[in-house]
């Protein structure tokens, strides 16, 4: 009513779908979690069983850390940093603890967090000596100044804000030295060595409504010139906003970044409302607010990774709905990933069959 008066006001006679978009319904307590370990090249064929229990053992931990924030009562934010501190932590991951090698044999590290409440945002690039890149992100969301910082300038002001750094030896372990080697000697693309991506994402929803995103990695293996990803850019790998979704994608970055993923994903849901999904059909309105179903996620998160596959770009996404559908999205043989949700749901699973 106050809308459409106003826009007579302002002599407008259409207002613009952005803000005719109904809200995103979202029940009161519910609240969703999922979250990923990198995207890839996987098969039972080429993973032992012991391997596999590993694996699905270390996102039951990062999952049941961020689920035991929401299941509290604590924030989206406060959840996905707590799923990401674990497997940052956890060598297996290419995020951290045991994130790929640069060319020059170093790692460089990027993260990203976005609040989807006020779309707040923090990311970092290239840093070195930060032991969870995730904090420091955090950090840049709550000093409030700036969105993106790299290299040095973002060490200066982790050390400014008494953030834990680590020697470069807590981040190096050897299946990622000898990735690098191999690609070196044979003169390979990271796409050969890194068949599995190995970046870590969480996504959340808490039990007020608020979504948050949050996304961690060393990048690809072999990235020289300064190189950067997806992942720490806001709208590419990591995007939250609480009139639509929470994102945060895996894959090569190069080809994420081009679709702008993670914003393109949370752009349709938000028209979602508008005549721009009507082919899905299947977004059921309640009292104005429109109820973004696992359904109509799903399909739009697998229209944007269709755009990813038609560039050439393999990958995938994790993405929440204030509805508290928990959605995963991947064109690879297999995504490390989890989700919980208030409803009961509580599954790991690596392979795409499964
Ligand atoms: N998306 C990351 C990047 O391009 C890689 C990954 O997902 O593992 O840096």
């Amino acid at each position: 009513m106050t809308r459409s008066f106003t826009a007579l006001a302002l002599g407008l006679f259409a207002l613009p779908a952005v803000l005719a978009t109904p809200a995103a319904a979202h029940e009161e307590g519910a609240w969703s979690l999922a979250i990923h370990g990198g995207a890839g090249t996987l098969s039972r064929a080429n993973m032992t069983p012991e391997r596999e229990a590993q694996y699905e053992a270390a996102l039951q931990t990062a999952l049941d850390a961020g689920a035991a924030v929401l299941r509290g009562g604590g924030t989206a934010m406060d959840a996905v940093e707590a799923a990401i501190l674990l497997m940052e932590d956890d060598p297996k991951f290419n995020a951290g603890r045991g994130a790929v090698f640069t060319w020059e044999g170093g790692n460089e590290l990027d993260a990203a967090v976005m609040d989807g409440r006020d779309r707040s945002a923090g990311a970092v690039t290239g840093v070195t000596e930060t032991k969870n890149p995730i904090l420091l992100a955090r950090a840049v969301v709550r000093d409030g100044r700036h969105v993106f910082l790299s290299g040095p300038g973002a060490e200066e002001f982790a050390r400014d804000q008494g953030i834990e750094t680590a020697e470069p030896a807590w981040f190096q372990t050897e299946p990622r030295r000898e990735a690098l080697e191999r690609m070196k000697a044979d003169r390979l693309s990271a796409y050969d060595v890194d068949h599995k991506f190995g970046t870590v994402g969480a996504v959340a929803l808490d039990q007020s409504g608020n979504l948050a995103a949050g996304t961690s990695t060393g990048g690809m293996t072999g990235k020289r010139w300064g190189r950067i990803g997806d992942a720490p850019m806001v709208g590419a790998g990591t995007y939250a906003d609480n009139r639509s979704c929470a994102v945060s994608a895996t894959g090569a970055g190069e080809y994420f970044i081009r679709v702008g993923v993670a914003h393109e994903i949370c752009t349709r849901l938000r028209l979602a409302g508008s005549t721009a999904l009507a082919e899905f059909d299947n977004g059921v309105r309640e009292g104005g607010e429109i109820m973004l179903t696992e359904k109509l996620v799903e399909g739009v998160a697998d229209a944007v990774l269709a755009e990813v596959k038609q560039l050439g770009g393999d990958g995938g996404v994790i993405v929440v709905a204030p509805s508290g559908a928990a959605v995963f999205s991947f064109n690879t043989s297999g995504m490390y990933r989890g989700r919980a949700t208030s409803e009961g749901i509580n599954e790991v699973a690596i392979f795409a069959e499964e």
